[in-house]
């Protein structure tokens, strides 16, 4: 069950959130009194309620909004269980204030807003428990992922005995999101979610509709294989949405994830999100692609000569390390070029053609390396001479330094640089005149799809592939390592572009 979580300053402004959510079908929502800017008025609220109510009244000190005095608090808690709402929130130390009454449900909850203590047993069972609670609420804020870990096998424990309350455990960090979506894997009661995409109240709490419609929070239960990209920031990432929405699409009992794992903590995290998290795979994005290799049990040889894995299949203590970048680009590459997408067994139009790539990072390596692995004499431009170089000679491939890029007579020309990449989408890595029609003309940037490089490029009607094409085509090969089902690229395509669209309307 999800409950959303409405705060606002004006009681006519929750009401209407209020029934907005209950015709979008929302069962059940949590008020947060705290929020209001007078003082609460119950006969307001809660006569007619269009759905289950959970109140809550929380304090500053708890991460709250309340500017009253401690006794009025207690007195609006009495009140509210007196009016018979659904649930009522009671922190550890008010709930023995406040006696069981009517069919009110107790949430007896902890909240620390500085650390995950050490022992959370203790605090659930010596403390919360003793506290005549229908539910028991912890949310923490770890430091690590070492904590977020913990935070779950406590979850786990803690609801393995069923004649028990049940546990709702929660991270209040970005870097313990997956907490609030796979607690119900681990027997959560509920979870919560935030009425708006922008307006947020709680630290890490997502937008319901991405709770309901993208994770699916309420199919999730023990059988869910969990997926996820690891990176450092991941808010933006649009893989979730890919994978999500294709998971709906085929009917999977599969859930994708962004994992938001720093530098220091992603050894930590590879060795045990496959215990802990029953983790199936993994893609993985910046800063992880070249540190991950070390975490790898097996790779695929381009992962080794191109430095570089965006895609583990985890199977318990074993981890195989792929790249589906350079396949996706150069497939989408050749594809143009034929006209139908060409086997790799067969002949590749890259033959024996000259190809520029701009940039030498971990896209320009992927498309070097695949690009001269179908036949075609590969040119890589950069900005770092000695970085450039040292890459072109590893790959076999040659080096130009970035001001001479112009002078190149190519086929293929490749950016591999965020030149033209949303908010500068009036910049491109190179000038209308050393565009020829008939070129290919790809660039990995895919926000915007089309660039001001494609858009020129179309001008001299050059044939075009956008970095769309590529980050559809290697999720789609991620899918199918993930599932062991082919996925539907073009529904791929319409997610993306819907999702690309949505990012702009915001
Ligand atoms: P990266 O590893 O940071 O490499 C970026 C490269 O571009 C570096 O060689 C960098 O040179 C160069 N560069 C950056 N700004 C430049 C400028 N103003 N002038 C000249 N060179 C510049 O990044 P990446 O992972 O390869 O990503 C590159 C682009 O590809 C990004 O826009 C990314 O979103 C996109 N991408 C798309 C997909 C897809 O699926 N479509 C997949 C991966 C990446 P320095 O080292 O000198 O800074």
């Amino acid at each position: 069950m999800i409950c959303v979580t409405i705060g606002c300053g004006s009681h006519k402004r929750m009401i209407e959130e209020w029934q907005k959510l209950a015709e979008d079908n929302v069962k059940f929502v949590e008020l947060r009194l705290d929020y209001l800017r007078k003082e609460p008025q119950l006969y307001r609220l809660l006569p007619n309620r269009p759905s289950a109510v959970l109140a809550t009244v929380r304090r500053k000190s708890d991460g709250g909004n309340w500017r009253g005095s401690e006794e009025e608090r207690i007195q609006l808690l009495r009140s509210l269980i007196a009016e018979g709402v659904e649930y009522v929130d009671l922190e550890l130390d008010v709930a023995p204030k406040i006696p069981r009454f009517g069919k009110t449900k107790r949430v007896v909850s902890y909240h620390n807003m500085e650390e995950t203590p050490a022992d959370l047993d203790a605090i659930r069972n010596e403390a919360l428990a003793k506290c005549d609670p229908d539910i028991i609420k912890i949310a923490v804020t770890p430091k690590n992922i070492g904590d977020v870990f913990r935070l779950v096998d406590f979850l786990k424990r803690a609801n393995s005995d069923r004649s028990k309350p049940r546990t709702l455990a929660l991270s209040m960090t970005e870097m313990g999101f997956f907490t609030r979506v796979l607690g119900k894997k681990w027997g959560c009661p509920y979870t919560y979610a935030s009425f708006s995409s922008i307006r947020t109240i709680a630290p890490g709490l997502p937008y319901y509709k991405k709770m309901r419609d993208e994770y699916r929070y309420d199919e999730i239960n023990a059988d869910t294989s969990v997926f996820g990209v690891i990176g450092d920031p991941i808010q933006h990432s649009l893989s979730p949405v890919i994978h999500n929405r294709s998971y709906v699409e085929q009917g999977l009992n599969c859930v994708y994830l962004p994992f938001r794992v720093s530098k220091e903590d992603m050894f930590e995290f590879v060795d045990k999100a496959s215990e802990v998290l029953d983790l199936k795979g993994l893609s993985v994005t910046i800063p992880h692609k070249m540190d991950i290799m070390k975490k790898l049990t097996q790779f695929d040889p381009a992962v080794e000569t191109i430095g570089a894995c965006n895609t583990v299949v985890v199977d318990g203590y074993n981890r195989y390390g792929y790249n589906t970048d350079y396949i996706a680009a150069v497939l989408s590459i050749e594809t143009a070029m034929a006209g139908r997408p060409v086997r790799s067994d067969e002949a590749s139009p890259l033959e024996g053609q000259s190809a520029l790539v701009l940039g030498a990072g971990g896209a320009g390596k992927a498309l070097a390396y695949g690009l001269h692995e179908r036949g075609a004499r590969v040119i890589i431009a950069d900005r770092k001479i000695e970085e450039g170089e040292r890459v072109a000679r590893w790959l076999g491939c040659e080096f130009c330094p970035w001001d001479e890029r112009e002078g190149y007579v190519v086929q293929v020309l490749a950016n591999c640089t965020p030149i033209g990449m949303f908010p500068n989408v009036d910049e491109s890595p190179m000038s209308l005149k050393s565009l020829r029609g008939g070129m290919i003309v790809f660039d990995a940037v895919y926000n915007p799809e089309t660039t001001y490089l494609l858009r020129m490029a179309k001008e001299k009607e050059c044939r075009v592939v956008s970095g769309v094409d590529m980050f559809v085509g290697q999720a789609c090969f991620q899918f199918k390592l993930f599932t062991g089902k082919p996925a539907s690229a073009s529904f791929m395509r319409r997610v993306v572009r819907n999702a690309l669209s949505a990012v702009h309307e915001d």
